[in-house]
C-alpha cells in the first residue's frame, strides 16, 4: 500500500499537508526562571514557585531563547518581527499548573520563512512557513500501569520551544520526509537542539487533507499527533493519504480529528475527533514585556550564524568535488559533517570520502561505536590516508593501521614503526626478489610465455608473499613486466 498507486489511480487528487514542530532549545536555564533546561532523573526536582505555576511570582525571559529563535529565522529566511508579544492562551490540564500557557499568538518573533527540499528528481521546492514562535512547554501527566492513579512531574514545564508552522504546501509522505530532516538539520547546525527525537526535542504533529485538484477549498483534514520516527510519519501519511481517498470515492466523508500511528497493525486510529476550534481567550500577557529585536541586534546574529546544511552540500559538490548523492550522506549528520570537515582541511584528496564512506561507517556499524568516542580521528585518518598516498605503505597495510588505531587510538605512523609495515617501494630490493621468482619457476615462466596470462596473478602473490604483503603492487607489476618480457 502505498501513496504512490492510489494517487495513480486517482489522479484527479492531490495531497495538502501542513507540519507543526515543537523544537525543545537547548538553552541552559528554562524559559521564564533559572530553573536548569534538563532531563532529570527524579520527577519534580527542577521546579521552582515560577514553572511551578505558584501564584504571584513573576516571570523573567531568558534572553538565550531570544537570540535562539532569532537564528532559527534566519536559519529559515524568516522575517523577524520587530517588536512580538507574549500572550497567555487558556486551557486546564493538570500539567499547566497556571491555567495557561505562554506562547505567542498575533505577533509572532518570525514570519514568511522557508525551507528548502531536494525532491526525488533533483529539483528543489521550497516549503513556506507561516511562523515560528517562541511558547514554554507544559509538564507531563504519568499514568500508572499499576494502580488506579495520576501523577504530575512538572520538570519540563517551563522549557522552551519554537513553534514551527509551514503552509500547506508540502504533497507527499517523500517530502514531508525530506523537510523535517531539513528542519531538523538545520536546528542542529544552528545549535539551538538537540535534534533527539526519542526524547521529543523535536516533535512533528502533520496535518493531512485530499482534494481533487479542481476543488477550490483545502479538504476537511486529520491531524496525526506524537510519532516520534520519520520513518513511521511516512508510513502514517501514506495510510492517511489512502484512506481519506478511499472514504471519498465511496461517497463518504472525512471527520477533522486527531489520529494516532499504530506501528503493530500498521494504521491511523483515531485518538479524539475535533471540533470547533477551542477558545484559548488568547490575550497579551502582563507579566511580560515586549520583545524588540533591533536591526543591529540581527545584525549581530547574523555573525554568529554557521554554515548550514545546503550551503555545506554547495560546498563540498562545487569545492571538495563531491556527488550531490555523497554530500548529502555526509551533510544529513552533523557529527559526520564535522568530522569531515577536519579531515578534508588536512587532507584534499577524495580518498578521505572513500575511507569515511567504507572503512569509518563500516567499522562504526560493526562496533556500535558512535563518531565522537572513535579512536580514529579525523586527524588520524587523514594521517594515515597520506602515508597511503606517499606510498610510505599499501592499501593491504592501510587497512590493518586502521583496524589498529581503531582499538588502541596510536598514531598511525606509531604502529607503522611498531608493526614493520613500511611499504617496500625500492625496485632494487624488489627486483632481487623478483628475479629469484623467475629463477625458480621456470616452468611456470614457460607456460605464461606460451600464452597463459593468468598465470601474471601467480607471480604477483608470490612476490606478496615473500614481501610480508608489504611490496608496493605497482611496482611489482612494473618490475614483473619487464622481466616476463
Ligand atoms: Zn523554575
Ligand atoms: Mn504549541
Amino acid at each position: 500500500m502505498s501513496n504512490i498507486s492510489i494517487l495513480q489511480q486517482y489522479p484527479e487528487y492531490e495531497v495538502n499537508i501542513g507540519i507543526e514542530v515543537h523544537v525543545q532549545l537547548n538553552t541552559k536555564t528554562k524559559i521564564f526562571c533559572t530553573c536548569a533546561n534538563e532531563v532529570a532523573q527524579q520527577p519534580n526536582t527542577n521546579i521552582c514557585p515560577i514553572c511551578a505555576g505558584y501564584p504571584g511570582v513573576l516571570p523573567v525571559l531568558n534572553e538565550q531563547v531570544v537570540n535562539s529563535a532569532i537564528l532559527a529565522g534566519l536559519g529559515t529566511q524568516s522575517e523577524i518581527t520587530p517588536v512580538s508579544i507574549f500572550a497567555r492562551k487558556h486551557y486546564f490540564y493538570p500539567d499547566l499548573p497556571k491555567g495557561y500557557q505562554i506562547t505567542q499568538h498575533t505577533e509572532p518573533i518570525c514570519t514568511e520563512g522557508k525551507v528548502n527540499i531536494r525532491l526525488e528528481d533533483g529539483s528543489t521546492k521550497a516549503i513556506r512557513l507561516i511562523r515560528i514562535h517562541i511558547e514554554e512547554d507544559a509538564g507531563k501527566n504519568i499514568h500508572s500501569p499499576f494502580s488506579n492513579e495520576s501523577f504530575v512531574d512538572l520538570n519540563r514545564a517551563g522549557t522552551p520551544l519554537l513553534e514551527t508552522v509551514t503552509y500547506p504546501d508540502i504533497s507527499s509522505a517523500y517530502e514531508a520526509k525530506e523537510y523535517l530532516k531539513n528542519l531538523r538539520s538545520i536546528m542542529m547546525y544552528l545549535g539551538i537542539c538537540s535534534g533527539n527525537m526519542e526524547d521529543g526535542a523535536f516533535r512533528a504533529d502533520t496535518n493531512i487533507s485530499v482534494r481533487k485538484k479542481t476543488a477550490k477549498e483545502l479538504g476537511t483534514r486529520c491531524e496525526l499527533k506524537n510519532i516520534n520516527s520519520f520513518k513511521f510519519i511516512g508510513d502514517a501519511i501514506e495510510y492517511e493519504i489512502e484512506r481519506q481517498i478511499t472514504t471519498l470515492e465511496e461517497g463518504g466523508m472525512i471527520v477533522q480529528q486527531t489520529r494516532l500511528w499504530d506501528e503493530k497493525n500498521r494504521k491511523t486510529i483515531i485518538m479524539r475527533s475535533k471540533e470547533e476550534a477551542a477558545d484559548y481567550r488568547y490575550f497579551p500577557d502582563p507579566d511580560l514585556p515586549l520583545i524588540e529585536v533591533t536591526k543591529a541586534k540581527i545584525e549581530q546574529m547574523k555573525e554568529q550564524l554557521p554554515e548550514l546544511p545546503e550551503q555545506k552540500v554547495k560546498r563540498l559538490v562545487s569545492d571538495n568535488g563531491l556527488s550531490l548523492y555523497e554530500a548529502d550522506i555526509i551533510v544529513n549528520d552533523i557529527e559526520l559533517a564535522n568530522y569531515y570537515d577536519r579531515a578534508a582541511k588536512i587532507n584534499s584528496s577524495k580518498q578521505v570520502l572513500n575511507w569515511i564512506l567504507r572503512d569509518v561507517l563500516g567499522y562504526l556499524k560493526e562496533s556500535k561505536e558512535n563518531l565522537l568516542e572513535f579512536k580514529v580521528t579525523p586527524e588520524k585518518l587523514a594521517g594515515l590516508i597520506t602515508l597511503l598516498e606517499t606510498g610510505k605503505i599499501n592499501n593491504h597495510a592501510a587497512r590493518e593501521v586502521f583496524e589498529e588505531v581503531a582499538k588502541t587510538g596510536k598514531e598511525p605512523v606509531d604502529i607503522v614503526k611498531e608493526k614493520g609495515l613500511e611499504q617496500i617501494g625500492s625496485s632494487e630490493e624488489l627486483e632481487i626478489i623478483i628475479k629469484a621468482i623467475i629463477d625458480e619457476n621456470p616452468d611456470v615462466v614457460q607456460k605464461y610465455k606460451a600464452g597463459n596470462e593468468r598465470l601474471f596473478g601467480f607471480f604477483v602473490g608470490e612476490a606478496m608473499k615473500r614481501t610480508k604483503g608489504k611490496g608496493s603492487p605497482n611496482v611489482i607489476q612494473d618490475l614483473l613486466k619487464k622481466y616476463l618480457k
